[in-house]
């Protein structure tokens, strides 16, 4: 671009900006440019002048003339036999060529490319009842339409005048000398109309939207919350986020967001649920009404002659969650027992021998007298185990603290090395 001489490494150049290697064929040459052009359009914020040197690029390879031409002599080479000029089409023209008019088709009477609207995230509150049956939800908001009394035009005429920085093209273009008889065009989004190309006068304003071509909107829309739907699942309605002028409208996007349910928890297709038993009912047997999701009683019971382990789960097959669009198919429910033992001191001596008579023989043999005296004494504590680990480690902090102030010159040391 600064010399004049064809130098031999510029026919690398346009191969690099779209990241294919020389021998890249005529598809890989147009995935790339696609793929860059997209994620370099002005109109999702990219830099014009990265989207002018791609389709500057493409424009070249994708001619198996001009190909040849930049492979053997360079882009020098390429501009003179262009007769001494630039790209012969805007990188527009380009993009449109493979996008049929910009971004989401269509393209307004005057040719104007049509930008990619925004996607709005809303976040739906469901409870896990919802999820189970099946329900719908009325979601209000508020969105910008194209206004109604000026049709998105933004004047009582209908009326828009040119804007004059761009001529209505939206983009400038600034030329600079840069070196002997070499001019380095730069285009870029006209700052006056924002790259509209147009401009209303102040009296042609539209009184409702104050030549803002768009006003606000309450909508309330009817969400479908289907059963078996997942916490964080989205429930798109295309089209439906904020208009905007040569906008194509992005889509209102309905996060389902699961509160937390007191008695049930859901893992995929499953439901967990906690029961707490008392050693009596583990011991010779239970039964108890669960209320499931959907308001039916579910009649728990143990088998007979069952005992029941602090701990253990117990599943019941189909009375989980529905499967998402297979409803009919459900998971299982799992029930996870804990067992309350009985405080201390309920039991006088008459009572733990008439137990002894029914339960399993005690497993440790008992000590005779003179066993006994020849073992010392010792006396357990009660202790909750959080709390002496917590101990624990304040502890072995305070330890690694006090050694330091033992010798205090040595951390010191380390630290002004560091
Ligand atoms: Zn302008
Ligand atoms: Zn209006």
């Amino acid at each position: 671009m600064f010399g004049r001489a064809p130098r031999r490494s510029d026919s690398t150049k346009y191969y690099e900006i779209l990241g294919v290697p020389k021998s890249a064929t005529q598809d890989e040459l147009k995935k790339a440019y696609k793929k860059a052009a997209i994620k370099n359009h002005p109109d999702k914020g990219g830099d014009p002048e990265k989207f002018k040197e791609l389709a500057q690029a493409y424009e070249v390879l994708s001619d198996p003339d001009k190909r040849e031409i930049y492979d053997q002599y360079g882009e020098e080479a390429l501009k003179e036999g262009m007769g001494g000029g630039g790209p012969s089409h805007s990188p527009f023209d380009i993009f449109e060529s493979f996008f049929g008019g910009g971004f989401g088709g269509g393209g307004s009477s005057r040719g104007r490319r049509k930008k990619q609207g925004e996607d709005v995230m809303h976040t739906l509150k469901v409870s896990l009842e919802d999820l189970y049956n099946g329900t719908s939800k009325k979601f209000s908001l508020s969105r910008d339409i194209l206004c109604p009394k000026c049709k998105g035009k933004g004047s009582k005429s209908g009326a828009t005048g040119r804007c004059y920085g761009c001529q209505g093209t939206g983009m400038k273009v600034t030329t600079r000398q840069i070196g002997l008889g070499m001019i380095q065009q730069m285009q870029h989004i006209c700052p006056e109309c924002r790259g509209s190309g147009e401009v209303i006068s102040e009296r042609d304003k539209c009184p409702q939207c104050k030549g803002q071509k768009v006003t606000q909107e309450k909508k309330v829309l009817d969400v479908s919350v289907e059963k078996g739907m997942q916490h964080g699942q989205k429930i798109v309605f295309e089209g439906q986020a904020d208009e905007a002028p040569d906008t194509v409208t992005g889509d209102i996007v309905i996060v389902l967001q699961l509160k937390e349910h007191p008695k049930f928890k859901r893992k995929f297709d499953d439901l967990y649920v906690e029961h707490n038993l008392s050693l009596t009912e583990a011991l010779c047997g239970f039964q108890f009404a669960l209320t499931h999701l959907d308001g039916r009683q579910l009649l728990i019971k143990s088998n007979p002659g069952e005992v029941i382990k602090p701990g253990q789960y117990k599943a019941i097959n189909d009375e989980g969650m529905p499967h998402h669009q297979r409803p009919f198919i459900k998971g299982r429910l799992y029930i996870h027992f804990n067992v309350d033992f009985p405080e201390s001191g309920i039991l006088s001596p008459q009572q733990c021998r008439t137990l002894e008579t029914v339960l399993p023989a005690r497993t440790s043999k008992h000590l005779t007298d003179m066993e006994v005296d020849d073992c010392e004494e010792t006396t357990m504590h009660d202790v909750n185990m959080e709390d002496e680990m917590r101990r624990k480690r304040q502890q072995q902090y305070q330890e690694a603290y006090d050694e330091d102030d033992d010798e205090p010159s040595m951390p010191r040391v380390q630290c002004a090395q560091q």
